[in-house]
C-alpha cells in the first residue's frame, strides 16, 4: 500500500501536524491502495501563510520567466505522463487506456492552451481611444483555495492551477480526497518545474475540514471549486463573510437533442458519451431527447449500442468502461436506477446490480431507460453513473422547453442537419455550452455553465480572466 500522508508547503514534503489516516480506496476490487492524511487547521493555515508570503514576488515575477516555467511544467508532465495515468486509474477506476489518453490527455491539452493564451494575454489596456491617459490593470486576485472533484482530476487540477500560475496567484490546492493521488503526483511535477516556494501548495483533505477552512480563510481570495451544487451551495455561503470570489463548475443534466433528420451516428454518438468515464462527466448527455419520427429506432439503437459496452477493470487494456469511484457512488447509482423502474421508465438495457460475472468492485451495468418524460426523477437529478434517459418529443419548441426544464445549465448537445435549425435552437438553450453534430468545443473554448451549474468560464483567455482583478487607474503618465 503506497504512503502519501505528506503534504506539499512552502516547497516542502511536510509531515501532518497530527495524524489522521484515511485510505484510498481501488474501486475496482474495494482494497485499501494507499492511505493519506487529512489535514487540520494548522495546515491549512501553514499552507495559506505560505501562499500569501509568496504572492507579491510571485505577481512581479516578468511573463518571461513564468512563461517559462509552465513551458517547463509541461516538459515535466509529460515526462510523468504514465505515472500520473497509473495513479489516475487506481485511485478512480479510469481504465488504464483510457487513463493515459483522455484523462492525462486532458492535462497536458489544458496546460498547452493556457500557455498560448497566457503568451497573447494583454495584461496592461488602454480604456480606449477616448481616453488616452486611463489605463486598466490586470491583477491577480492572489491566494486562491482550489478544491476539486474525483471524476476528471487532472482536467480539474490544470484548468486552476495552470491559469493561477501565469496570471500570478500563488494557491492551495485541496484535491478530492477520494482521488488524492494524481494531485500528489502534480505536486511532485510542480517541484520538479522549480516554481518558487509558496507558489504551489498541496494538502490533502474532506470537505469539512480543509475545505471549510479554506472557503472560510481570512487570507485566501479566491475559491475556485468544482464538484456537486451541494457542495458549491456550502463554499458559497462559507465564503461570503470574506467576500471573496468563489468561481463554481458544478453538476449539469446535459440535453441532447435528436432531430428526425440528425445523422445516421448521432444516438450511438450519443449513447457512447454518456456513458464514458463510466458516466461520470458535469457534461454528460445524460437526456436523449428524441423526435418521434425516429423515436423507435433510435431506442432500438440505443439498447443496442449500450448492450455492446463492455465493463471490466481499471489495470485492464482495452475500450471498456471501469467502475464508478466509490460505495457511496455505487449505492446512489443502484437507487437511482430502482427509482427509474417504480417511476414507470422501460428499461432497455442493463439495470440494477453488477454486470454479471462480477461479485466485488463498483461495477454498475450500463444502463438505458425509455419513455422517460422530464418529471422524473432519472432526468432531474445528476446520475453520474452510466444511465442514460431517452424522453420523445414532438416539435422543436417542445424540445427546447424541456432541455430547458433543469436547475442546471451546462452543456447542451444539438443533432440535426439543418444547419439553420441547430443554430436557431443554440440560441434558445439556457447552457454555457452547446456541442452540435458530435463536434467538440475546439481549444481554448471557455468551459462552464449557467443557473445551478455554475458561475465560472475555465480555459483559454476566459480561464486567465477568472483568476484576475480589474484596476482602473487615471493620469497614466505617456510612456
Ligand atoms: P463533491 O462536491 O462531493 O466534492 C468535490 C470537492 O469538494 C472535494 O474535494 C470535496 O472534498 C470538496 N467538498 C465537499 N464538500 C465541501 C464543503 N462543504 N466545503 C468545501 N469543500 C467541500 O463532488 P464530487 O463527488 O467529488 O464530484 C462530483 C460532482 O462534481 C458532480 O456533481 C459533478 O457534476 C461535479 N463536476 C462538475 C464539473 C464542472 O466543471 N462543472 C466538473 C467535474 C465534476
Amino acid at each position: 500500500m503506497l504512503d502519501k500522508r505528506q503534504f506539499y508547503i512552502n516547497g516542502q514534503w511536510v509531515a501532518p501536524s497530527q495524524t489522521n489516516d484515511l485510505n484510498v480506496i481501488n474501486p475496482s476490487n474495494e482494497e485499501a491502495c494507499a492511505v493519506i492524511s487529512l489535514g487540520s487547521e494548522a495546515d491549512t493555515n501553514a499552507a495559506v501563510a505560505a501562499a500569501k508570503a509568496a504572492f507579491i514576488p510571485w505577481m512581479n515575477t516578468p511573463k518571461a520567466e513564468r512563461l517559462a516555467l509552465l513551458e517547463k511544467l509541461l516538459e515535466v508532465y509529460n515526462s510523468r505522463a504514465e505515472d500520473m495515468a497509473q495513479a489516475i486509474s487506481l485511485e478512480m477506476g479510469a481504465p488504464i487506456d483510457m487513463a493515459r489518453q483522455s484523462q492525462v490527455g486532458a492535462g497536458a491539452f489544458h496546460i498547452g492552451n493556457f500557455i498560448r493564451a497566457f503568451k497573447g494575454f494583454e495584461f496592461d489596456r488602454m480604456l480606449g481611444s477616448h481616453a488616452p491617459n486611463d489605463r486598466i490593470l490586470m491583477e491577480p486576485i492572489g491566494v486562491v483555495g482550489m478544491i476539486t472533484p474525483w471524476n476528471w482530476p487532472m482536467n480539474q487540477i490544470a484548468l486552476k492551477a495552470i491559469p493561477a500560475m501565469a496570471t500570478g496567484c500563488t494557491m492551495i490546492l485541496k484535491p478530492s480526497e477520494i482521488a488524492p493521488l494524481s494531485g500528489m503526483v502534480f505536486a511532485e511535477i510542480v517541484d520538479e518545474a522549480g516554481f518558487p516556494a509558496g507558489v504551489f501548495n498541496m494538502v490533502n483533505g474532506d470537505g469539512l475540514g480543509v475545505g471549510t477552512q479554506l472557503s472560510g480563510h481570512a487570507d485566501v481570495d479566491m475559491i475556485s471549486f468544482t464538484g456537486s451544487t451541494r457542495a458549491g451551495t456550502a463554499i458559497q455561503k462559507n465564503a461570503a463573510d470574506t467576500i471573496k470570489r468563489v468561481s463554481l463548475e458544478l453538476g449539469g443534466k446535459g440535453a441532447n437533442i435528436v432531430f428526425a433528420d440528425a445523422d445516421e451516428k448521432a444516438v450511438k454518438r450519443g449513447v457512447l458519451h454518456c456513458m464514458n468515464n463510466t458516466g461520470q462527466s458535469c457534461n454528460a448527455p445524460t437526456r436523449m431527447l428524441v423526435q418521434r419520427e425516429v423515436y423507435d429506432a433510435a431506442v432500438e439503437t440505443a439498447a443496442e449500442t449500450a448492450s455492446k459496452i463492455t465493463v471490466g477493470l481499471s489495470e485492464d487494456q482495452g475500450r471498456h468502461i471501469g467502475p464508478v469511484v466509490s460505495e457511496v457512488q455505487y449505492n446512489k447509482i443502484q437507487g437511482l436506477i430502482e427509482k427509474g423502474i417504480e417511476e414507470g421508465a422501460r428499461l432497455i438495457a442493463g439495470g440494477p446490480g453488477r454486470p454479471e460475472d462480477m461479485n466485488r468492485g463498483y461495477f454498475v451495468r450500463p444502463t438505458v431507460f425509455a419513455d422517460v418524460n422530464n418529471q422524473m426523477t432519472i432526468a432531474r437529478e445528476e446520475i453520474f453513473g452510466p444511465v442514460l434517459s431517452i424522453i420523445p418529443f414532438d416539435t422543436e419548441e417542445e424540445a427546447v422547453q424541456i432541455a430547458n426544464d433543469t436547475p442546471y445549465g451546462l452543456t447542451d448537445y444539438i443533432q440535426t442537419q439543418d444547419g439553420e435549425k441547430a443554430n436557431r435552437v443554440a440560441r434558445q438553450l439556457r447552457a454555457g455550452m452547446v456541442e452540435m453534430n458530435g463536434q467538440g468545443r475546439a481549444a481554448g473554448a471557455p468551459f462552464g455553465g449557467y443557473k445551478q451549474s455554475g458561475n465560472g468560464r475555465e480555459g483559454g483567455v476566459w480561464g486567465l480572466e477568472d483568476f484576475l482583478e480589474v484596476k482602473a487607474v487615471s493620469g497614466w503618465a505617456a510612456e
